[in-house]
Parts: C-alpha cells; structure tokens; sequence
C-alpha cells in the first residue's frame, strides 16, 4: 500500500522550464540510479517526447536495460566502467566518457574486430577530482581518439564541483573551471579537431552559470523538482550574469504515500517503537504506518518529520522500523483507519527531509526502495 506517485505532468513542466531557460542548446536528461528513484522507463519515455536529445545513465547495466525498454536515443555513460564490459558497451550502443588512452586503446581494439565505430565523449578533470583527464592531455586525448579506426570524437565534457553553492568562492571555482574546460576545447579544435557536442553544466549550473550551457546541459535533480541552489543566494555581483533569467520554477515530482495500517489509543506513560525514545505524557491516539526504513524512508528521521492526513500534519513519534513507523494523533482524532498518509509530499518534500536528516534530496529520492509501488500520474 505503499506508494511512490510520480507525477509526469509536473516533470514534463520542469523539462519545459529549463528549456525556456536555455534556449537553443540540447538537454541530456539524467537518469541514473533509476531515474533518482522516479522510475526510468517512464522517465525516459517522457523526456525523449518532451525533447530530450540524450540519456545519462551511470552503468553498462543501466544503460542495456534502457536499450531493451525500447530506448533509442543516444545514451551516456557517466561512469567509468569495467573493461570487461566493453562488448556489452558496444552491443548497447552506449556513448562511454573516456578519460584515457588505455580505455580508449581497449574500446578501439574491440571496435575495430567488429568493424563498427564507436562514439565516445572525452571527459576532462577539469576541478571535479573525479573521473575524466587532467586538462592538459585533452588534446593529446583528442588526438589520440580520432586516430582510432574504431572510435568516433562525438563530444566533450566536464563535470563542475560547486555549481549548486551561491558561495562567493564556489561561484569563481566553477568560472575557473569552465576557463579550463573552454581553453581545453579551443585547443582540440585548433587542432582541427572536431570536439563533438560540449557539455558541462549540471543543474546547479543550469540555475547559476548561463555561460556553462554551451552545446548540451545535463541538469538531474533540478528536472526532478529540486533546485539546490536559488538564484537570489548569489552576491549582488554574480546576479548581473543572470539578469534577463527569470528564476527557474521547479515542482517535486515524487510524493511518498501510504496508508494508516492501524490505530489505537495508548496510555500516559506507555512508550513507542524500539529504544523507547518517545513516551505519552497524557493518554493518545497513534497510527501505525506500514513504511520503514527499508522502503527508504530514514531512519534519521524519527521524531524529526511529519505526516500529513487528511490535510493535517501529525509528527512521527519513536524509532521508525525495517517496515513500520508510527503517527501521534493527539488525544482527541478523527483519522481513520485505512486513510491515506502523506510521508514525502507538499511542504514536507525531499529537500525538507534531506535537511532534517543531514543529507541531500537526491539521497531520499533515490533510496525509495523496490517495494514501493511507483504509481504514475499526469
Ligand atoms: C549525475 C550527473 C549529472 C546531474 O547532476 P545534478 O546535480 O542532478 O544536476 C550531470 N552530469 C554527470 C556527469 C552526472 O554524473
């Protein structure tokens, strides 16, 4: 009974928002980890109709299981992946990023045996400290690509750091990465090179950083309803760069929901839940939610959120459970057994929670476990 909505119409409006933001460049919609939990089918479906020009999924396995969905569109792999997957890379058609020679010389050889050629974006480390190569072997990269039978320069990327912080420091950390990045680019093409699609901003980036737009944007959890980061954060200075944006309008896409399971009516002085952390100080109702930290929902979060029944909101009391957690209703209630029961949705959304346990949105949203039903709206 417990159910994740996903509603489409509002990631449909998300994708839309963006793409009046951004204008004429390529949106590559992100859709890792299960589309951050939303479920990727759908995700995918929706955003190709919508006008996506490309798919980011982080593994092999991800990106055959969309080819096998049906998906034809272009696919990235944000990911390094194990050379021994390369013969399912090139089965898939995925578009691994490429940070060396050695992966490089290994897709090659197995392109090659087959006769086909490959597309591959180069990814620079550009100030991420992460996967990609240092910026002054891009071109040697590049080089080193297009010499390959095999391979195919189709793009080139990088990935920003601190994009999502309206910090002073972190504003001029991703300007700083982008002058790598472009310098970088412009030396491949002074090569004569064709350095394919460009892409760098993420969606901190997309709200923040109208210069990193360049051929493609790459912006997840902003088209999953979250914006990390508001325009009106930055300094006074920074704010020129965007005037003439309005700010991006984001609405969550996921709510959690499930039904009350049970309640009863317990006395002054009984406890709740394991550890006995929470105590009656006068006889109460409570509800038994049948949602636990093994859908999900964290465990960090008990006696920290609240859930919303029928229009109002009642704080979760005591430990939340693998599979159960439990709801105060006070001493007088009208809630009903087996109504509905808002956990993740309206005010209290992702980000609310992320904050209340010390985490990000995407680590809710992602976690929301297998056994939670998606139910698709919209
Ligand atoms: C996950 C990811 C993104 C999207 O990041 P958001 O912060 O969700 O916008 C973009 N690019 C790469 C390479 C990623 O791994």
């Amino acid at each position: 009974m417990t159910k994740a909505i996903i509603h489409l119409d509002r990631f449909m409006s998300n994708f839309y928002a963006v793409k009046a933001r951004i204008g004429e460049c390529r949106i590559c919609v992100p859709v890792k980890a299960d589309a951050y939990g939303h479920g990727v089918n759908q995700i995918a479906k929706t955003s190709l109709e919508a006008g996506a020009y490309c798919l980011g999924a982080a593994t092999v396995s991800e990106g055959i299981d969309l080819r096998k969905a049906g998906i034809t569109a272009p696919i990235l792999l944000f990911s390094q992946p194990h050379y021994k997957e390369i013969p399912e890379i090139i089965d898939s058609g995925l578009i691994p990023f490429v940070s060396d020679e050695s992966f490089a010389s290994l897709l090659n050889r197995e392109a090659e045996s087959r006769k086909v050629k490959l597309l591959v974006h180069i990814k620079i480390d550009t100030g991420m400290g992460r996967i990609g190569c240092p910026v002054e072997t891009a071109l040697y990269l590049a080089r080193y690509i297009v010499s390959c039978p095999g391979l195919e320069l189709a793009g080139t990327a990088t990935h920003f750091a601190v994009a999502d912080s309206a910090d002073e420091w972190d504003i001029f950390y991703t300007q700083m990465q982008l002058s790598r990045f472009k310098e970088a680019v412009e030396q491949i093409k002074s090569a004569g090179i064709n350095p394919g699609i460009v892409h760098a901003a993420n969606s901190g980036a997309v709200i923040l950083h109208p210069d990193t737009w360049l051929d493609m944007v790459r912006p997840g959890i902003l088209l999953y309803g979250y914006k990390t980061v508001n325009e009106d954060d930055t300094p006074l200075l920074h704010r020129e760069t965007l005037s003439g944006y309005e700010p991006v309008q984001a609405q969550p896409v996921m709510e959690l929901k499930t039904i009350v399971s049970l309640v009863k009516k317990i006395k002054k002085g009984d406890s709740v839940s394991y550890g006995r952390t929470w105590t009656a100080l006068q006889d109460t109702f409570i509800a038994v939610l049948p949602l636990g930290y093994a859908d999900g929902f964290p465990r960090l979060a008990s006696n920290q959120w609240q859930v919303t029944i029928n229009n109002k909101t009642y704080p979760l009391i005591g430990r939340i459970c693998m599979d159960q957690c439990i709801v105060n209703l006070g001493p007088e209630t009208d809630v009903q057994r087996w109504e509905e029961a808002t956990v993740i949705g309206g005010f209290c959304d992702a980000a609310l929670l992320a904050e209340a346990v010390g985490t990000i949105p995407y680590e809710i949203t992602c976690n929301i476990g297998n056994r939670v039903i998606r139910e698709y709206r919209g």
